[in-house]
């Protein structure tokens, strides 16, 4: 039974290639578990339009599906540029001029941050996803900047710029961030992810804004400057801070090296895992099937590897905003993920040794994934308030599914990203869990082993008078 489960989940960003109720519905029904709305383009208007799609189509799937928005961060982006294109020279001198005005062709360009208040002289900034490199020469005024072109090439309107060496002194959210916040506070996210966080105090700051607004979303650090995966108490900082983490490799690759990508990307993951963080791998996973109805071999191989690797969540950009074949995209991103999940097996995190002391939650979710593997049980069954029973019990990246059922539709939502969880929004009543399994098997959603007639379900549960998860049932329903 458990080979119909996807245990890793797939995330998909909405963009111009799935922005109708039909598009969503048809991303939603091939496979998607959390959608991705990007603030870096379009308005808060749209995003709620979406918003109202995506609950819409998963109602209709009967499934929780996670809405994610996405702050910019300090994503500096050039304004407009005159015909789109501004053809530059190695050697060439550049103005970045933050405050307002129509570019006219020349060498002098917008941007829409004031670099002057942050940047050094000597300091490199790169444009257009690295195709342009250069140097900070000067600062001109307290709006502008100059830079000297390194290489040959072009930029164009609302490029990106990447400055891995620049400090921002705890201050990357920018006013648009800012209000971003405050908007998507008052609408139906529940996750908030930060761009470009360079410390764990970006993060905190960002969850007292969330709570300051009365906003229950859960925040995920997207791990992509340099300052952030340079030092490993850093990141492991950044880890403990954030609810989970986004494996940003596109900037990632700019900012710290290609190089580094994928061996950032497996110590994010053992991080996570034992931290019981989610983790999101995101970018470039499938792009060649933004023009071609087929993926690579090299793509196929990126995607197995997270899965192999554990990621809780697989993440689609370009294929699904942009993509000519959204749909098939993410069919196939699902089809890899059912291969890789029946044909290996994901090392569990090395237990602790005896004596060793862990918080109760973890010692118990840990016990009851090995109780389920060695019994054979069909199911996990979470019964859980905050979510934190089900997250540590993912964490544990049991080989069978995991369904949770909580009064909160929020949680329930929020646990749809997590590895191997199914999550059900039901009133809280004794034994809700148990309820939910009786409920399941009955329209079919679970199924028993050929040959028996009875579901072997571990159900694990809390009532709070330990530490929240504190009781392991075995059940035959
Ligand atoms: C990335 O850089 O990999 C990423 C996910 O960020 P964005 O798509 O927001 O630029």
């Amino acid at each position: 039974m458990s080979k119909l489960f996807k245990r890793t989940k797939i995330l998909a960003t909405i963009g111009p290639s799935t922005n109708t109720a039909e598009k969503i519905e048809e991303v939603i029904m091939a496979g998607v578990n959390g959608c991705r709305l990007n603030c870096s383009h379009g308005s808060n208007e749209e995003r709620d339009q979406q918003i109202k799609w995506i609950r819409a189509a998963a109602m209709k799937k009967g499934r929780s599906v996670a809405i994610l928005q996405d702050l910019q961060g300090p994503k500096i982006r050039l304004g407009m540029i005159k015909d789109n294109r501004l053809d530059l020279a190695k050697g060439d001198e550049l103005i970045l001029e933050s405050k307002e005005f129509e570019h006219n062709g020349e060498m002098i360009v917008p941007v829409q941050y004031n670099l002057a208040e942050k940047v050094k002289v000597g300091e490199p900034i790169s444009m257009f996803d690295g195709k342009i490199k250069t140097e900070v020469v000067e600062i001109v005024s307290d709006t502008a900047i100059k830079v000297k072109i390194l290489n040959d090439g072009f930029i164009m309107s609302r490029k990106g710029l990447n400055l891995p060496e620049t400090d921002f002194g705890g201050d990357i959210l920018t006013p648009k961030d800012l209000a971003d916040i405050e908007y998507g506070a008052g609408s139906d996210y529940d996750y908030v992810s930060l761009s470009f966080v360079q410390s764990a105090s970006d993060i905190q700051r960002l969850k007292q804004l969330l709570l300051s607004y009365g906003s229950n979303a859960k925040v995920i650090a997207k791990i992509e400057t340099k300052k952030a995966v340079e030092s490993e108490e850093n990141l492991e900082a950044i880890v403990k801070a954030a609810d989970g983490i986004m494996v940003a490799r596109g900037d990632m690759a700019v900012e710290a090296g290609a190089e580094v990508v994928p061996i950032v990307q497996r110590k994010l993951i053992s991080l996570c895992r034992a931290h019981s963080k989610l983790c999101i791998v995101a970018t470039q996973m499938l792009s060649s099937m933004v023009d071609n109805p087929e993926p690579t071999r090299a793509e196929v191989s990126d995607v197995a590897t997270a899965v192999v690797q554990g990621a809780d969540v697989v993440m689609l950009s370009d294929e699904t905003a942009n993509g000519k074949y959204p749909v098939e995209t993410v069919k196939e991103m699902k089809k890899v993920i059912l291969y890789t999940q029946n044909h290996s097996r994901i090392a569990s995190i090395a237990g602790l040794p005896i004596g060793e002391k862990s918080e109760v939650y973890d010692a118990i979710s840990d016990a009851a994934a090995r109780l389920a593997e060695r019994i054979a049980a069909d199911v996990i069954i979470c019964q859980t308030a905050s979510g934190v029973t089900a997250t540590t019990m993912a964490a544990q990246r049991p080989n069978l599914p995991i369904v949770s059922v909580t009064p909160n539709q929020r949680v329930a939502n929020q646990l749809a990203l997590n590895y191997a969880s199914s999550a059900f929004c039901r009133p809280y009543e004794n034994d809700f869990g148990i309820k939910l399994a009786e409920e399941l098997k009955a329209s079919g959603y679970l199924q028993t082993k050929e040959g028996k007639k009875d579901l072997l379900v571990v159900v694990v549960s809390g009532d709070n008078n330990i530490a929240g998860t504190d009781t392991i049932k075995v059940r035959k329903i």
